[in-house]
């Protein structure tokens, strides 16, 4: 029994560090090309300087094109850079308006400058399947790579908005892509799913943590969380791999932090996320687990009650109350036990580094906005 164990936490053990090296290998190729916002200031060396490009392909290209048409850039605007090793230039666009788009190219050694319109630049694609196995059939069979499968997954399983794992036959699915269809090296930059009540969209973005997705009200599309399930308490206990036990007399680990607090306070939901356990629980007593994309899951253990209609199932916000502190099950006096658990695996609320809160506000959902708009338009000129 022992050993089968074992081996279920090795087999468990390589599935995830098999889907952290996926999720390496898709940063690594998402580097070679980036978004950039002009700030107040800004020049193109000035851009070049700070995001580490060739200072000799800087002076190559001001002198084979219309040096000024580049440096007329303004603050919000939008640049996207192609770049091999993230070092040598391949390529600027350069999102003028929501008209026009200014584009250097390298080809067969030389740099050229076009300008366009988003509606005849075929600088976007599309993918449009319905699902009808799996996103990994259906996907390749419509001309998707298992590397774009395996990213658009991921973003999925960041995001407590859909269940990635449970998408319904039937779903309408439309990826967006940049590059030409004709394109062999495409990125995703867009990920669209649609059914019944499912209506998800995402696109991709460069901030400053680097090239993330968002929705269209410039929320990010991976989870968030707080660190703490209340505005005041006391830490009675903390997380450990080997505590004394008050009751029990005998040391075995703590998986969580205690948080004391009156009975009766609110317990509020660290991250939005789909409730799936509410009930007795053992030792936790009175618990609530919710589950947040594919990854994390949060309990909340030794509550007095849960909210009223509480259900498994329900889809809560971050920061709306699941249940209000007790001392149900094991427990010395009333605290909250709350773990926060990261594919599986439990780690110290207090320490551990969580996904950070992020909206685009300000110039960047601006820059974002138009993006959006130049890629709607790249696409529906050629439907
Ligand atoms: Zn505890």
């Amino acid at each position: 029994m022992k050993r089968l164990t074992q081996l279920c936490i090795l087999i468990i053990t390589l599935a995830f560090s098999f889907s952290w090296q996926v999720s390496y290998a898709v940063k690594t190729s998402g580097g070679n090309s980036f978004d950039v916002i002009v700030t107040k200031r800004d020049t193109m060396q000035s851009i070049f300087k700070r995001y580490g490009l060739s200072r000799q392909d800087l002076y190559t290209v001001l002198r084979q094109v219309d040096g000024k048409q580049l440096e007329s850039i303004r603050p919000g605007q939008l640049l996207h850079f192609d770049t091999e090793n993230g070092k040598r230039l391949r390529g600027i666009k350069i999102f003028k308006s929501s008209n026009e788009i200014l584009h250097v190219k390298k080809v067969n050694g030389h740099f050229k400058l076009s300008s366009s319109s988003p509606q005849k630049t075929g600088l976007f694609s599309m993918v449009d399947f319905t699902m009808k196995h799996s996103l990994y059939t259906d996907g390749v069979r419509k001309g998707l790579t298992s590397g774009h499968i395996a990213e658009i997954s991921q973003v999925m399983q960041r995001d407590p908005g859909v269940d990635a794992k449970k998408l319904p036959a039937g779903t309408q699915i439309r990826i967006i892509l940049e590059g030409a269809s004709s394109d062999t090296d495409r990125k995703v930059v867009g990920i669209q799913l649609r059914h019944k009540r499912i209506n998800w969209s995402v696109t991709r973005f460069h901030d400053k943590s680097g090239n993330n997705f968002y929705h269209p009200d410039g929320r990010t599309a991976a989870v968030s969380f707080l660190r703490y399930p209340m505005s005041s308490f006391r830490i009675s206990s903390h997380f450990s791999l080997s505590r004394y036990h008050p009751i029990h007399h005998y040391r075995r680990p703590h998986y969580g932090v205690d948080l004391a607090a009156p009975r009766g306070t609110p317990v509020w939901a660290t991250a939005q996320g789909k409730v799936v356990h509410v009930g007795w629980k053992g030792g936790y007593g009175k618990t609530v687990i919710i589950k947040h994309g594919a990854m994390y899951q949060t309990v909340y253990g030794h509550l007095s009650r849960f909210r009223a209609g509480l259900r498994v199932g329900d889809t809560v916000n971050q920061r709306q109350v699941i249940g209000y502190v007790g001392s149900t099950g094991h427990a010395t006096g009333a605290h909250l036990h709350y773990e926060f658990r990261k594919n599986g695996r439990p780690l110290d609320p207090v320490k551990t580094r969580l996904p950070t809160k992020s909206r685009l506000g300000g110039t960047l959902f601006n820059a974002f906005k138009q993006y959006r708009t130049h890629i709607e338009k790249s696409l529906t000129a050629r439907v």
